[in-house]
């Protein structure tokens, strides 16, 4: 048993899964590329306004597919905050690509769009900002520099399905973007994720990529009469039994993100004074960014307040977590030269960030004794 009573996170039930599960095992097809797979690929072209969606094991193996459309090759450079998730940059690495890390902004946390124009180099084939926490990172600056030197964005839109900035959807302003339905996201079938493709040239390939370098998808679509090999490639479509499952979370988008949304703003509204209070910052959303409601974190004042915080949390059965270690400062981050002082902002928020739980079905009364078990806190040093 854990010894938390609220934990950080609990897979999501909509509680209509098993239903389109058994039909989908009852069509006789659960590999992948299926009827719901389809509907999924639909829902999310046509909310996002995309031209082309396709569903993948995982947002890391989307982000794979993407540095093998690009064809990045050794001595290619990426362009990538240092904090963020392995695998933003890991699946480029994995083509040897070398990772060049930026430090990011310190009310948004993410990709700080000053300190772009002076990391691209000759050899630098893209650019991957993440929008952390579902807040969109200043895309309007990043694409006009991406765009001057012609390198490609693509997005790790992890956090930010349905969010936007500027009106416009997140996840559509690279050449492809990721998501993620790791049971850590809004939307979840457990392990899974999608490529966005927003330029349309990249489509057929990433098509063929995902079906293990063969023309399949033509072939079903009557394109061609027999299907071969025809690219390198790998096999990153879902069986059809699990877009079945995501299928209904999507059909919920709305409640999920009204539930989330209230989540997140009764965090807000109760610990706006006690943050101020104590010197804690809540989290920034600027103007003109439609937030996804991923999560909510506190940046307390210093790493012995966060560590007496999560002990304090624990004892009242509240799991808390911290988030990402600098990269930059990694085992593999330092063997790409990366060393203290290259990203301070990365580096200082990193020790001081602390997420409350956020799930789908926290109740009002979790929401209440995480704000209560906040308000008793008296380790502040
Ligand atoms: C969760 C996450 C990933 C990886 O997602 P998977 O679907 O687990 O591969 C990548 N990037 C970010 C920013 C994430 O939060």
């Amino acid at each position: 048993m854990s010894p938390y009573r609220i934990p950080f996170n609990k897979p999501y039930l909509v509680g209509t899964e098993l239903g389109y599960i058994e039909d989908s095992v009852r069509s006789g097809h659960i590999s992948g590329d299926g009827d719901y797979t389809r509907k999924c690929h639909a829902f999310l072209e046509a909310a996002l306004g995309a031209p082309k969606a396709l569903l993948t094991t995982s947002c890391t193996h989307a982000l794979e597919m993407a540095a093998l459309i690009l064809d990045i090759a050794p001595g290619d450079e990426v362009i990538v905050p240092s904090f963020t998730f392995v695998s933003t940059v890991n699946a480029f690495v994995l083509r040897g690509a070398t990772p060049v890390f930026v430090d990011i902004r310190p009310d948004t946390l993410n990709l700080d769009e000053a300190a772009l124009e002076r990391a691209i180099t000759p050899r630098t084939r893209a650019i991957l900002p993440v929008h952390y926490a579902g807040v969109g990172c200043e895309m309007e600056t990043i694409m006009r520099v991406a765009d001057a030197h012609g390198i490609p964005v693509v997005e790790d839109n992890a956090h930010g399905l349905f969010g936007r900035y500027h009106g416009r959807n997140l996840g559509t302003f690279g050449v492809m973007a990721t998501q993620s339905f790791h049971e850590t996201k809004n939307f979840t079938c457990g392990e899974g994720g999608a490529l966005i493709i927003n330029d349309e040239s990249w489509i057929e390939r990433a098509e063929i990529i995902r079906e293990k370098g063969t023309n399949r998808s033509r072939f079903f679509r009557g394109m061609v009469d027999k299907y071969t090999w025809v690219d390198t490639g790998s096999s990153y479509l879902p069986s059809d039994v699990l877009a079945a499952y995501l299928y209904v979370q999507l059909e919920q988008r709305d409640a999920i993100q009204t539930k989330r949304r209230w989540i997140w703003e009764t965090y807000g509204q109760a610990l706006g004074n006690w943050a101020e209070a104590h010197g804690v910052r809540l989290p920034v959303v600027p103007d003109g960014c439609e937030q996804t409601y991923h999560m909510f974190y506190l940046l307390l004042p210093s790493l012995s307040v966060r560590t007496a915080l999560i002990d304090h949390l624990k004892s009242r059965g509240i799991l808390a977590v911290f988030h990402y270690l600098p990269l930059h400062l990694s085992a593999m981050g330092m063997k790409y030269g990366g060393k203290a002082g290259d990203c301070p902002v990365t580096e200082d928020v990193s020790d001081r960030l602390l997420r409350l739980p956020f799930y789908n079905d926290l109740t009002e009364d979790d929401v209440s004794d995480v704000i209560q078990a906040l308000h008793d806190f008296d380790g502040w040093g």
